[in-house]
């Protein structure tokens, strides 16, 4: 029920919200040919898994970047599938020590695929446990302190490490030249999104045609997690106002319910732009000003609002800082000051 969302997180934030947990799992594609779209990543990592396994090795390690909820997680789920070993799920910030990186990669099997999401977060620490690890599959761990302390190399499993993160440029460079792949996931188009859609409302048995499954993907900031969490809402209000069916005029109707246009935009993107059109003239302004204007921390605006107002020409990222573009002016009904004092003439 709609009443049970936490609105406290947003309708379209790309990020994974605990809620969804079940749901994120039955959606997840399994296989390459259930993935749809990043054909070049797909391309890619089936000819390493199938040299990889002609070879009898492990796949080099992986790591995969782009903006959150584009099917990185899921992404390293198909390569252990592919690879026919198991998968070990972690993330950076859950690995504190240097003792819990070495339980974990300790307690894996021969070939297996550890993920490790939001690898920019590990610890510096931690870190340095992993490159011997990464490169001869090797730990050297410390015994004891002082002059007393020795050093001993223990073997590990040999493993094929996945690591996602939200931003490439954030890793240690010897951490990123340790990965013998790298790819980027970009955007999806709302065709793909539509596909999407469908293929989840086949699952959740939601009846949904394919007007009402593009129009829940155009307003999906070309992310597949929030494609999943709009179909799932505008479920509800196609369940309580209508007829239980998905169509286009369904769809609008409920997506102008949780405030988000047909662009995509909600409440905070259309203030995050309109403070920079009416406190900074339309930019530029650095980031830093602008986290602390409209009370979103830098790093959440570079990573989760950026990436999408950039793709359909919103928002330009300058040597200066953030500019509004033209395009963004129209869409938000404004006109550029220029004009304005033009027209007033
Ligand atoms: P990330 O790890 O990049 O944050 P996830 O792998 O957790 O993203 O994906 C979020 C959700 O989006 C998944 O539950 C999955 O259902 C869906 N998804 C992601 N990519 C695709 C895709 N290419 N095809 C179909 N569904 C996808």
């Amino acid at each position: 029920m709609i009443e049970d969302m936490d609105f406290e997180s947003r309708i379209v934030s790309p990020e994974f919200a605990s809620f969804e947990d079940d749901a994120e799992i039955t959606l997840r594609p399994k296989t390459f040919s259930e993935y749809i779209g990043q054909d070049k990543v797909k391309d890619n990592l089936s000819i390493y898994i199938e040299a990889a396994k002609k070879r009898k090795e492990c796949l080099d390690h992986v790591l995969l970047y782009g903006p959150p909820g584009l099917g990185k997680t899921t992404l390293a789920g198909i390569i252990a599938r592919e690879m026919g070993v198991n998968i070990r799920v972690t993330s950076g910030p859950a690995i504190e020590k240097q003792g819990d990186l070495v339980a974990i990669l300790t307690a894996l099997n021969e070939g297996d695929v550890l993920f490790i999401d939001e690898i920019h977060r590990l610890s510096r620490n931690v870190e340095e446990i992993l490159y011997p690890a990464m490169e001869d599959f090797s730990l050297d761990i410390i015994l004891g302190k002082g002059p007393s302390a020795r050093s001993i190399r223990l073997d590990v499993p040999h493993f094929t490490l996945v690591g996602a993160t939200t931003r490439s440029g954030q890793l240690t460079a010897p951490l990123r030249d340790r990965f013998g792949v790298l790819l980027r996931l970009d955007l999806y188009t709302p065709e793909q999104l539509g596909q999407i859609v469908s293929r989840s409302a086949g699952i959740l048995g939601i009846p949904i045609d394919n007007d009402g499954a593009l129009e829940i993907a155009s307003r999906s900031r070309g992310t597949p997690r929030i494609a999943n969490r709009l179909l799932k809402r505008v479920r509800d209000i196609a369940q309580i106002q209508f007829d239980g069916r998905i169509t286009e005029q369904v769809a609008r109707e409920a997506l102008a319910r949780f405030e988000i246009d047909e662009l995509g935009l909600d409440d905070f993107d259309r203030r995050m732009l309109k403070t920079i059109i009416t406190n900074y003239g339309g930019g530029p302004v650095g980031l830093e000003t602008l986290s602390a204007a409209v009370g979103e921390e830098a790093v959440t605006i570079e990573d989760v609002y950026e990436p999408y107002l950039m793709q359909i020409g919103f928002l330009a990222r300058t040597p200066r800082g953030r500019c509004v573009t033209p395009a963004c002016y129209e869409h938000l009904g404004i006109k550029p000051m220029g004009q304005q004092s033009f027209d007033g003439v």
